[in-house]
């Protein structure tokens, strides 16, 4: 029989480890590993939670089981991708660097491929509340967490229908939700629109006041016990046959390395490429807008059926944060994208303020895979290089999860998450 390689894990308890990002996934990758006995430095070339991770809408949606793409949603594409500020766009001259990809999700969009994501999903989910809790705890920013029942709304009746298989699929695992009326919509938040034929109340739903702060608390929290955090662009990773052996910092620094993660959000190909590991990473753009002082009230989470965007009572104000745009890692952004969110928040909240100066507008670039499932684990390639990237339109509910699995994988802790599902060598 045929040894497999030996892993650093095998050997080494607790060492040095180096993370490449300071989103949510590489501060709380920094913050478990730190948990279980490692040294860590995290890089970065903006300050913690200041990529992705600063300008989500807050959702722990680890309830969100069924895949983004699936058979309902395929067929729906086409239509948005005709219409520039639709929900799922694509720039044409993007197209042929993103076609592998685009062929790549609508295969996992077939049945079988929907069942086993859907299981991975759900898997990832189990322990988002008890991981968030920890790290925030142990931050002392536990209030940046809030339990609050999320709603759904819609127009008619039939558009409720239209869900209730995926619903089903949520109620396999867990999760309750319950159709209200006109009424008793009112009765929750007065503020919303009165003419909805009904709503959908998604009982245990969680989400968070500041997504920037709850990676910076975090951060601040791995520098109180002796982590260090360093602001810099990594610029190269030499390799000496399977081994990376240093960091090139475009400050002019070399760093040798001991053991490598890489959680660098969408740029992640940058170093899985040059590695050997072949991966399909894009940037899925998306946009917000913020509303200080919205003239509303809302309690909750909503969304609404007619776009996949989420409205988020945070502490600047109400956030607007959706939509899907493939143009790569560096075209400009299209303001234009997150200005149509507004319309449809308004159809929800009547009262909801108009557009002025005093509203804020953000992009950022979520990292996807065509199965919407990050890639966690070893790389296939250098045996001291682990990844944690590709959390698609959910790394912030699955990011602290994230990092407790790594910190087991790497301090050689048995896992009970089956991560086959994760593997970099899927793709
Ligand atoms: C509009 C919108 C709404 C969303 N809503 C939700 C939601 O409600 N719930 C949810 O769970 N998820 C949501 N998401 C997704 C979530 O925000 C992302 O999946 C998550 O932030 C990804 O985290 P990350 O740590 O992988 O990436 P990032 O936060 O981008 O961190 C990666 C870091 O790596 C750094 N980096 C990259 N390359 C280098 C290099 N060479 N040298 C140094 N540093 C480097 C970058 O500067 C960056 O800071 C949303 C995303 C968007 C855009």
């Amino acid at each position: 029989m045929k040894n497999k390689p030996l892993r650093e894990s095998h050997i080494m308890p607790s060492s040095h480890i180096t993370i490449i990002g300071a989103g949510i996934i590489g501060i709380s990758t920094a913050a478990f590993l730190q948990r279980a006995g490692h040294k860590v430095t995290v890089i970065d070339r903006v300050p913690p939670g200041e990529g992705c991770s600063f300008g989500n809408a807050g959702g722990l949606a680890f309830a969100e089981v069924t895949p983004t793409i699936r058979p309902r949603i395929l067929l729906k594409i086409p239509g948005w991708l005709l219409d520039p500020l639709g929900p799922l766009t694509i720039r044409w001259s993007y197209l042929p660097k993103a076609l592998p990809w685009f062929l790549a999700a609508g295969r996992n969009a077939l049945p079988d491929r929907v069942r086993k994501i859907t299981a991975a999903r759900a898997a990832l989910g189990l322990r988002v509340v008890s991981d968030f809790e920890t790290l925030l705890t142990a931050a002392g920013s536990i209030d940046l967490m809030v339990k609050k029942d999320s709603l759904r709304l819609y127009d008619t009746h039939a558009q409720y229908q239209a869900e209730e298989s995926e619903r089903a699929v949520k109620r396999e695992h867990g999760y309750e939700m319950k159709k209200l009326s006109p009424g008793e919509i009112a009765e929750i938040e007065p503020d919303i629109a009165r003419d909805f034929a009904c709503g959908a109340f998604h009982g245990g739903w969680y989400y968070v006041r500041n997504p920037q702060k709850v990676v910076a608390s975090i951060a601040e929290n791995v520098v109180r016990n002796g982590g260090e955090i360093i602001q810099d662009d990594v610029l190269k990773v030499a390799q000496d046959g399977s081994r990376a052996t240093a960091l090139t910092l475009k400050s002019g620094g070399e760093r040798p390395l001991d053991r490598l993660v890489i959680c660098a959000g969408a740029y992640s190909n940058f170093f899985a490429s040059a590695f050997g590991d072949k991966v399909l990473l894009e940037a899925e753009r998306g946009y917000h807008l913020v509303i200080p002082a919205p003239g509303i009230t809302l309690g909750r989470s909503l969304t609404y059926v007619a776009t996949p965007m989420a409205m988020t009572p945070m502490d600047m104000g109400l956030r607007l944060a959706g939509t899907d745009e493939f143009a790569g890692l560096d075209a400009p952004p299209n303001w234009k994208r997150a200005d149509v969110l507004w319309p449809f928040a308004k159809r929800c909240l009547p009262k909801l303020r108009e557009i002025d100066q005093t509203v804020s507008r953000w992009m950022g670039r979520r990292p996807g895979t065509p199965d919407g499932l990050p890639v966690i684990g070893p790389s296939r390639k250098l045996r001291n290089v682990w990844y944690g990237f590709g959390h698609s339109h959910m790394g912030l509910t699955w990011g602290p999860t994230t990092g407790r699995l790594l910190g087991e994988m790497l301090s050689g802790a048995p896992s009970n998450t089956d991560l086959s599902a994760f593997r970099v060598d899927r793709f």
